[in-house]
């Protein structure tokens, strides 16, 4: 259990944290999201006691004996010390701070790393493991301590999506075992599959916080919606004028019902992508985002410069891609940003079925 009551601390002039209250109870899991800056990172680490603050109070009832607070951390980079193995870097604290037998801690660093299923590379050292492994490997070492209490600090901000999912799975694996988890995130959609609350924050702020689908469907304030409509999109690199098309479709199939779009508005949307990519060069590679807002879906296509308005109705000679597009879509926009790339974007109309 954590209970963070009003607490405050600066930075010199600036504040970090601004009267935060947010109690995390016993099995649960609550993600902190926000933009960078908005002062995630200094409450936890004021729960781990590696900040100090200047008033408030915070209570962890996690019980610190033998020389332990009962609380674990896990950072973005995974610090495990090169030059030990995997098993030696997670028997190491429990058999010089809980005095474990040598041969107790062994035991049971390779249940913890099974449980975490990187148990074949026990004998590895750090260097030769994947991200990945190394994140899961850090988050054994600091379960052997037998945390009441876990903090994450971004833990998956330098892996590739497949680690990321794997830590993910590790995450919601603790969470049914008697654990209390506070993970800071910026992946809105894992965090929504594991946690029971999501807690935005904005300039050293609790913004808004509630269930998953209450705070990344539903966000309340403007600030969240913001937000949350930044982190929701989907980006498809399109090679050249040879793309998988029926992957492109696949993916935007998935990403429509990870949001509960309707079956139309997927169509529709798919069907824009297509005419749009009939219109505009994909020789030099396009890439595509798809962002859902409040507005419904915005596409956007972001392509090297050419000599065109791509848009104009001089460029344009498949006039019928053109109308099927402006069929589908409104708000059509081309513009070149300022990295010099053109920039085509358009909300997709809703059917109102
Ligand atoms: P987040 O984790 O959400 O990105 P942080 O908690 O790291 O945000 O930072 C919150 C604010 O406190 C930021 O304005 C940041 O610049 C400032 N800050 C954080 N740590 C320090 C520090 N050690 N010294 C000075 N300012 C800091
Ligand atoms: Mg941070």
């Amino acid at each position: 259990m954590i209970r963070i009551n009003q607490i405050t601390k600066s930075f010199g002039a600036a504040k970090a944290l601004d009267n935060v209250s947010l109690t995390v109870g016993r099995n649960e899991l609550v993600s902190i999201i926000g933009y960078s800056g908005s002062g995630k990172s200094t409450l936890i680490r004021c729960v781990a006691g590696l900040e100090s603050y200047e008033s408030g109070s915070i209570a962890t009832g996690a019980s610190s004996d033998r020389g332990y607070s009962g609380i674990g951390m896990v950072f973005s980079r995974s610090n495990l010390f090169p030059h030990l193995t995997v098993l030696q870097n997670l028997t190491l604290a429990p058999m010089k701070v809980l005095g474990m037998s040598r041969e107790e801690a062994e035991e049971e660093a390779e249940q913890m790393l099974d449980k975490v299923g990187i148990w074949s590379v026990k004998d590895s050292y750090p260097d030769c493991l994947s991200s990945g492994q190394r994140q899961r490997a850090a988050i054994a070492r600091s379960l052997m301590m037998k945390p009441e209490i876990l903090l994450l600090d971004e833990p998956t901000s330098a892996l590739d999506p497949v680690s990321t999912a794997e830590v993910f799975n590790v995450l919601s694996a603790l969470k049914d075992q008697n654990m209390t988890i506070v993970l800071v995130t910026h992946k809105i959609d894992l965090a929504r599959a594991i946690s029971d609350r999501i807690v935005f924050m904005s300039n050293g702020r609790i913004y808004e916080q509630g269930t998953p689908s209450e705070i990344i469907d539903n966000p309340k304030e403007p600030q969240t919606k913001a937000f949350i409509n930044h982190c929701i999109n989907m980006v498809y690199r399109i090679p050249s004028s040879k793309y998988d098309h029926p992957e492109l479709n696949a993916r935007i199939e998935v990403f429509c019902l990870r949001y509960r779009l309707p079956f139309s508005d997927t169509y529709s949307l798919q069907l824009a992508v297509e005419e749009l990519l009939n219109l505009i060069p994909l020789d030099d590679g396009v890439s595509l985002v798809i962002t859902k807002s409040s507005k419904g879906m915005e596409l956007e296509a972001v392509l090297a410069k050419g000599e065109h308005p791509y848009l104009s109705a001089e460029y344009i000679k498949d006039d019928l891609s053109y109308s099927i597009l402006e069929g589908l879509c409104e708000n059509i926009q081309e513009y070149v940003n300022e990295s010099e790339d053109t920039v085509i974007r358009m909300t997709i109309r809703q059917n109102k079925i």
